[in-house]
């Protein structure tokens, strides 16, 4: 998780409060928020996290199980969301995934079931049919002049803020019929999405046992802590009978006792220890691995924890240490990048980048980004070029990353092409959808920019479509 930088003024929907502040400048290159809503907080929104690291281990989870499923994996977006309780829910093409339930897992597998539930979400177009359940109960509601709590968990399922705000304003109101149709309909999708994904699971040779772990966690603490109800069973109903669906479908499959393969295991005690870091510092990683201090995980959270308490220096050799056993780990490499970026040390943060994107298999634009951050942050102006050229290349795959639109245009500016240091920031704008600054720009550019030229077309885009 890169540092925050901070987010181009007045973009729409794009806020820095509540847990993301109190985390501090430590999550997050990108912070949005999407206009869409979790049950726990309806009227709210989702903040989204950026991390390479975590991104491609929980695409590794997730690609075996979404091809079992038929949907193409590189079609499914797996996003991660700045939040501590367990949830995880789809939207579309998309599965969120709390940061919470991340470090809640105890192995992969749990994760994994996860996930596999979602796709059957996905792959049986719940979603989609439940909007138009949504659609259909609402209309109903107004008819019978009932809109109340059943208004509020279609806003909840749907996470629709406009209903669930409806909802919540007449709150008071008697249930209707249609709730109660609502709640059977979406107990049937859950014990479906069941189904399908224990079929993925033991059409990859995984085991049900983690799905089954973390719904009886949930069934546990339900009955015990009464009122305090997790945000994953509001959105994933958890009755009685589901439990036991699920307990038959683990016996019926004969991968049950499977484990997790030990790199995958080593890969989400990192990914574990670095959420923990950033979430709840030092003690949270002790806590964590309470019984493992020793492990690398324990260690690359300490490190973690050891930079954001603003020891950066300390950090760097708790980093070299481990970068000494797992010299080829990209992710200890792009954060001895972020920690070397602080100390000031140009040349080998751009080094140390480098090296991270050389490992990385993914090319993860993300990590691009922040080598093209690297070289500009050195003020070289023999650095500009490469500079522009990762910047681009990350913004071809990633262009909603609103910071790398600033850089590129410091960069160009480095050069002295102030005209393209203008367009950019003219794009970066648009993209944000802030219509009136992306015009400022643009107007400005196409003063400079050669009439005709291919920048010069898009500043006049820009001026013609911004909004
Ligand atoms: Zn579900």
């Amino acid at each position: 998780m890169t540092q925050t930088d901070a987010p181009m003024p007045n973009r729409p929907r794009a806020r820095s409060a509540g847990l993301a502040r109190r985390i501090g400048a430590a999550l997050t290159a990108v912070l949005v928020t999407l206009p869409l809503a979790v049950p726990a907080r309806a009227a709210g929104g989702v903040q989204v996290v950026r991390d390479a690291e975590v991104e491609t281990l929980l695409r590794d989870y997730a690609t075996p199980v979404l091809k079992a499923a038929g949907l193409k994996s590189n079609r499914v977006q797996i996003v991660l969301v700045n939040d501590q309780s367990f949830n995880a829910f789809v939207d579309g093409q998309r599965i969120f995934i709390n940061t919470g339930a991340l470090t809640a897992a105890s192995v992969p597998n749990e994760i994994i079931g996860v996930i596999a539930h979602e796709a059957g979400h996905l792959a049986g177009g719940h979603q989609q049919r439940l909007r138009e359940q949504i659609a259909a109960a609402r209309t109903l509601a107004i008819v019978g002049g009932l809109l109340g709590a059943g208004a509020i968990a279609a806003g909840s399922i749907a996470g629709n803020s406009g209903g669930a705000q409806a909802g919540g304003a007449l709150i008071t109101a008697a249930p209707s019929v249609a709730q109660r149709s609502l709640l059977s309909y979406r107990r049937s999708e859950e014990m479906n999405a069941d189904q399908a994904a224990a079929r993925y699971l033991n059409a990859t040779g995984q085991s049900i046992r983690g799905m089954l772990t973390t719904f009886e966690r949930f069934s546990q603490s339900l009955s015990l802590a009464g009122v305090q109800v997790d945000p994953y069973q509001i959105s994933h109903p958890l009755p009685r009978e589901r439990i036991a669906l699920l307990e038959e479908l683990a016996r019926k499959s004969k991968y049950f006792d499977a484990q997790d393969p030990k790199q995958l295991v080593a890969r989400h005690n990192l990914m574990r220890a670095k959420i923990a870091a950033y979430t709840g510092g030092a003690s949270a990683v002790a806590r964590l691995f309470a019984n493992d201090r020793t492990s690398l995980a324990a260690r690359y959270g300490d490190a973690i924890a050891t930079d954001l308490s603003g020891n950066s220096t300390a950090a760097l050799q708790k980093l070299d240490a481990l970068i000494r056993e797992q010299p080829n780990n990209p992710y200890f490499h792009e954060f001895r990048g972020e920690v070397l970026i602080k100390l000031r040390k140009s040349p080998e943060a751009i080094k140390a980048f480098n090296q991270a994107v050389k490992l990385d298999r993914t090319k993860s634009p993300l990590i691009r980004a922040r080598l093209g951050f690297a070289l500009v942050a050195s003020g070289e102006r023999a650095n500009m070029a490469k500079a522009i050229d990762e910047l681009r290349a990350s913004l071809q795959s990633e262009p909603e990353n609103y910071s790398a639109y600033r850089y590129l245009s410091q960069a160009y500016a480095q050069t002295g092409d102030v005209a393209n240091a203008e367009l950019i920031m003219a794009e970066g704008y648009f993209r944000a959808g802030n219509g009136r600054e992306a015009k400022v720009f643009a107007a400005r550019a196409l003063q400079k920019l050669p009439p005709g030229s291919p920048g010069a077309v898009r500043a006049n885009d820009i001026l013609t479509i911004g909004k």
